[in-house]
């Protein structure tokens, strides 16, 4: 018998820019600089520059008013862009009220 050498692939890191957690990248919301402004990126596989935040409702928060996410992708984040991220954060960190 030969041994089969299973394919473990490394689950990719990445950092939340709001609170510098490490974590597995599907445990993350990637968001993504496109020409359109900054929109989530569902897929994961959006050209352009890209940042990651976790799911909690406080990342979100510091990363859309405190700067953070402009920050790291070296752009101004507009207020209707804000609102379209909160909303998808809304959808996707299951909380809220
Ligand atoms: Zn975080």
């Amino acid at each position: 018998m030969t041994a089969t050498k299973a394919q473990t692939r490394p689950t990719p890191q990445r950092t939340c820019v709001a609170c510098g957690t490490t974590t597995n990248k599907r445990a993350l919301i990637r968001i993504v600089r496109t020409a359109d402004g900054i929109v989530a990126d569902s897929t994961g596989k959006m050209a352009g520059r890209g940042s990651y935040v976790c799911g909690e409702s406080a990342c979100w928060d510091g990363a859309l008013t405190k700067g953070r996410l402009e920050h790291s992708l070296k752009t101004k984040l507009t207020t209707k862009d804000a609102d379209a991220l909160r909303a998808y954060a809304a959808t996707h960190s299951g909380g809220g009220q």
